[in-house]
């Protein structure tokens, strides 16, 4: 493997950037399935059990379940949702579950085998089925779908799916209607709050500034719903498990130069050397991480899913401003 050099003569960029992606996804190879499989075991007396696959899908769950609600979620923080292998304990949970809740578009596409393994009785319910709007997915490659699969980058979408989540743990529980309801709308308005926060803060710099760089294209959502240009990303796609090739990453570094981007997002469950790579060949930084498929550790400011969209938006924004605004929780 070649070294990175600090300072790369342009004739020379391109090997550089391949041998960073050569590096990269002989890490990623091993780096990607570190995940745990999630608690497991008998719920408290009374209550409803019920499967989450992502985390960001775990923590909405479980606010609007409350304690009525013993939520097994089976990714767990800074695990690729895009490359997960189902262990026996998610079968098992499933089997036992009242409602399962996936996320849709292929992201989660291993869940398939584990609800047929299980058997049982569980309603599934997709999120990325429900009212959300949707954006357009790839046409090939390794996850095709016909729409993006990060659907809960748009708050608005999560708002969309909080009744959904209500409306099927009531159906599970018709008992706790009451709870069920009372905790679906405070949650409600805590998203309602963090988008109005997120949409006043990034319109307060000119679009023309709100240029995206990021590890993979997991935030066309965010974009759409904030008025952000996608510029482009190391893996030129909606999955993980794409490859770049030195071409695209020699046109992606052209791109960054062109468009004085001044920030190349590493996402926090990526291996960041590509970012790293692009971003010291042209000059932008890439210190400022993103979430792009999942939360942050438990009990960290990025834990739940509004503390997680709270922290891309002011990680955008000290990368956007070059460090000199940031959004305010
Ligand atoms: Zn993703």
């Amino acid at each position: 493997m070649a070294s990175p050099a600090r300072r790369v003569p342009s004739s020379r960029r391109t090997p550089f950037l391949v041998a960073a992606a050569v590096a990269v996804f002989a890490a990623v190879g091993v780096a990607g399935c570190g995940s745990d499989g999630g608690s497991s075991g008998a719920s408290a007396a009374g209550t409803l059990d019920v499967v989450a696959t992502t985390t960001q899908l775990g923590d909405i769950v479980r606010e609007v379940g409350g304690s009525a609600v013993d939520v097994h979620q089976i990714l767990q923080p800074n695990s690729d949702p895009h490359d997960y292998e189902p262990r026996p304990a998610d079968v098992a949970a499933v089997a036992k579950a009242k409602v399962v809740f996936e996320s849709g578009n292929t992201l989660d596409a291993w869940m398939g085998k584990v609800v047929s393994a299980a058997g049982g009785d569980a309603k599934v319910v997709t999120a990325a089925d429900t009212n959300v709007d949707r954006v357009a997915g790839e046409k090939s490659g390794p996850e095709a779908s016909t729409y993006d699969p990060h659907w809960w980058h748009d708050p608005k979408n999560v708002e969309a799916v909080i009744p959904e989540i209500r409306d099927a743990l009531i159906a599970a529980d018709p008992g706790k209607e009451a709870a069920f309801t009372a905790a679906a709308s405070a949650y409600l308005r805590k998203v309602q709050a963090l988008d109005g926060r997120l949409a006043r803060c990034l319109s307060s710099i000119p679009a023309s500034e709100r240029k995206l760089v990021t590890s993979h294209d997991a935030f066309n959502y965010f974009a759409k719903r904030y008025g952000i240009t996608v510029i482009g990303a190391v893996i030129p796609s909606q999955t993980t498990q794409a490859q770049p090739s030195a071409g695209a990453l020699a046109s992606l570094a052209a791109l960054v130069r062109k468009e004085h981007v001044k920030a190349v997002f590493p996402e926090s469950s990526i291996n960041p050397k590509l970012a790293d790579a692009l971003a010291k060949e042209t000059g932008a930084t890439a210190k400022l991480e993103l979430y792009g498929d999942t939360l942050g550790p438990v009990d960290s400011p990025a834990g739940t899913y509004i503390g997680m969209e709270q922290a891309n938006g002011e990680a955008m924004m000290r990368g956007f401003t070059g460090g000199k605004q940031g959004c305010p929780a």
